[in-house]
């Protein structure tokens, strides 16, 4: 990250924090829940199939700038699979930085080539080894690695939703992260029970395990993008939710932290790291803003 936007970004999350949450600092967008793939854990595989009109999608980034956003994700369905009025993904992307976004990220299943090198981070799922991954999310993983091997630029983020069929996969995605070129890091979550999916759900002492195991991994120093000192709360499940300083939009609707929290008692089960990791950063616990700096500017 330039030292540049670090400083204008740690401008903009101060003024968050003197808001005492009223201001949001991060949001994403939904550009269309059309998707390729139908995942066994997805909550929103073509809900509706809809790709959003472009001046839709443009009067929620300046919706968003006003509110004192600043880092934004584009996010699906597959947000690759999203074009309106002759603009694609990309154009949206330069799009938003010359608006004053000083994060502009998408998160993708990888299957669709990753060439899209104006973005700061490309999420890319990766739910486990080839075996646990097709069994999530279909016959794609030879797809996304390739994917993966040929993208034009370093700035990919490798992302996994561990749950009960990919656990033991914690040491692979990370090793996978730490060695392919175009990858930075591997971030984390646990999969969130979504109605349906809840078989899929951790207990407790599962999260435990991997939480530990995770905490091994950061210390042989492999390049994963959440913050040690909120492994104890996620464990605990004693975090402040929902996120305050997130935001999500679709279509002129927006959310705080997310769409999930329309669905009654899902954010007492919620699995998303972000979530736990911003509420926190923003209570302003010393320890975890130390962590996040160092994390951040280590592994971006
Ligand atoms: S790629 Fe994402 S949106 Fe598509 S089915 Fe899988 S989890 Fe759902
Ligand atoms: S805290 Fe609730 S709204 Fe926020 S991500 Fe979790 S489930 Fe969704």
């Amino acid at each position: 990250m330039k030292t540049r936007t670090l400083l204008r970004l740690s401008g903009s999350g101060l003024r968050t924090f003197l808001s005492r949450g009223k201001r949001p600092l991060v949001a994403s967008i939904i550009l269309t829940e059309r998707c390729n793939l139908a995942c066994r854990h997805c909550a929103v595989h073509d809900t509706n199939g809809v790709l959003y009109p472009y001046m839709s999608v443009r009067a929620d980034m300046q919706t968003l700038l006003d509110k004192g956003v600043r880092i934004l994700f584009f996010y699906g369905g597959e947000p690759w699979l999203w074009h309106d009025a002759g603009k694609t993904l990309s154009d949206l992307v330069r799009e938003a930085k010359s608006m004053g976004f000083l994060l502009v990220n998408v998160v993708t299943n990888g299957t669709i080539d990753l060439d899209l090198p104006e973005a700061d981070l490309i999420l890319v799922s990766v739910d486990g080894t080839r075996e646990h991954h097709n069994l999530i999310r279909g016959s794609s993983y030879d797809r996304v690695l390739a994917n993966l091997r040929n993208a034009p630029a370093r700035n990919i983020c490798l992302y996994m939703a561990i749950n009960k069929l990919n656990q033991v996969d914690l040491e692979a995605v990370s090793r996978l992260a730490r060695d392919l070129p175009k990858v930075k890091a591997v971030s984390f979550n646990f999969h969130t029970p979504y109605p349906g999916t809840e078989e899929l759900a951790l207990s407790a002492a599962e999260k435990r395990d991997c939480c530990d195991r995770l905490t091994l991994l950061l210390e042989d120093g492999c390049p994963i993008l959440n913050l040690r000192s909120v492994f104890p709360y996620l464990v605990a499940n004693n975090w402040p939710r929902p996120c305050r300083q997130c935001i999500i939009m679709e279509n002129g609707r927006s959310w705080t932290c997310g769409r999930c929290i329309d669905i009654p008692g899902l954010c007492e089960t919620c699995g998303f790291f972000f979530a736990a990791e911003y509420s926190l950063l923003f209570s302003g616990r010393p320890r975890i803003v130390w962590d996040f700096a160092r994390s951040y500017l280590r592994w971006l």
